[in-house]
């Protein structure tokens, strides 16, 4: 095994490899780049032998989790356990679905869906930006900057509308089951891991409406309403999981 890679740093990264610097480090990043255009193509051979080494590799991962939590995958489960399971799911969605931090993150994206969906505030803030460049009250290249700002900010709310919710419910979930193996064998807990990672996905979408409020006026009430709604959604996590910021994240935290 090469030891550029660092292990686990897909676990608590935000999955942006476009944006990522560690790219030769990853080998979730390895094994999704670099495929040829055969292994892309779904009636090639080479796509479905590269498929099945990937589950060849992600039931290896399994079996290893079960092993370590002392699970024999080769019994199969009986009609009792996959029921108890089931019943154990919905219990979780019924829980995390009336818990403030998820209604928080429904409420953020039934507002922030249709804003992007708009391009709220986009054609107002050309048209103002193409008077004032005619006007010469701004340069060409003032225009350009402020309009790829609105860009980015557009696409990093779009990045994470519902990536923190998604880690917020993985790091609720390990939380429930107790994470016992990890705290006897000292190991950091993963529910901290994701919970980190979620708030750190809030702060940047809340980055990304404040420069929003400054540039595009006409959605201000909007920004005010949003940046609300994730503060209160990073005071609860914080409040849930007190422990999360100083967890280390492979690679991503020194
Ligand atoms: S660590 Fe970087 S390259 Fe790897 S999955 Fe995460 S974002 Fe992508």
């Amino acid at each position: 095994m090469s030891d550029k890679f660092i292990s686990g740093i897909h676990n608590y990264c935000d999955r942006w490899c476009e944006r990522c610097t560690f790219t030769s480090h990853c080998r979730v990043y390895e094994k999704t780049s670099n495929l040829t255009p055969e292994q892309e193509d779904i009636n090639n051979k080479a796509f479905w032998e590269n498929l099945t080494e990937n589950f060849k590799n992600t039931l290896e991962l399994i079996q290893k989790e079960a092993i370590k939590h002392g699970i024999d995958l080769s019994k199969p489960l009986s009609i009792e356990e996959v029921r108890a399971y089931k019943i154990k799911e919905e219990e979780f969605e019924i829980e995390t679905d009336k818990n403030p931090i998820f209604i928080l993150c429904k409420k953020y994206q039934a507002i922030t869906m249709p804003f992007l969906n708009e391009s709220e505030g986009m054609v107002d803030k050309a048209r103002e930006l193409l008077d004032h460049l005619h006007l010469g009250i701004h340069s060409e290249k003032d225009v350009v900057y402020t309009l790829a700002d609105i860009g980015d900010c557009f696409r990093i709310i779009e990045w994470y509308l519902f990536f923190f919710e998604v880690k917020l419910k993985r790091a609720f979930r390990f939380k429930i089951e107790g994470e016992e193996w990890e705290v006897e064998n000292g190991y950091p807990k993963d529910s901290n891991g994701s919970a980190k990672i979620a708030i750190v996905a809030i702060e940047k979408s809340m980055a990304a409406w404040a420069c929003l409020y400054n540039l595009l006026p006409t959605c201000q009430d909007k920004a005010i309403q949003v940046l609300s709604y994730l503060e209160q959604l990073k005071r609860k996590a914080l409040q849930e999981f007190p422990e999360a910021m100083h967890f280390k994240r492979p690679g991503l935290d020194n």
